[in-house]
């Protein structure tokens, strides 16, 4: 490998280095923006933490914004409307179930069972 493509890599590695840094801070921007604790149980942990679209769709809405850290940049402004709320990954996924936006599938106490379109 040429000097050249050393310096490269190493400026490829430190951009992606960059934008990592730059989504998890877009992150806690719009954690702490929506109260920084789950809407449900209350916990506070961030790692556990993810942002509801309230009425669904919000992986719709951060497909059209393509960029994660662009859509917490939407979630940030628009934190006041009521549009997004913070759940921690277990609340989350109940309010998936109790909605049934689990997909074509449903976990069920007695197996699974296969939901009707
Ligand atoms: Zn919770």
């Amino acid at each position: 490998m040429s000097p050249g493509e050393k310096q490269s890599e190493r400026r490829i590695e430190m951009n992606k280095l960059h934008c990592k840094k730059y989504g998890q801070r877009k992150r806690m921007e719009a954690i702490a923006a929506l109260g920084g604790k789950c809407s449900r149980c209350g916990i506070d942990d961030w790692r556990v933490l993810q942002i509801d679209h309230i009425t669904g769709g919000g992986n719709r809405k951060l497909i059209r914004t393509i960029c994660r850290s662009k859509y917490h940049g939407v979630v940030v402004a628009e934190a006041q409307s009521g549009t997004y709320q913070l759940l921690c990954a277990n609340c989350n996924w109940i309010k998936r179930y109790e909605l049934r936006e689990t997909g074509n599938y449903a976990v069920r106490p007695g197996g699974l069972d296969k939901r009707k379109k």
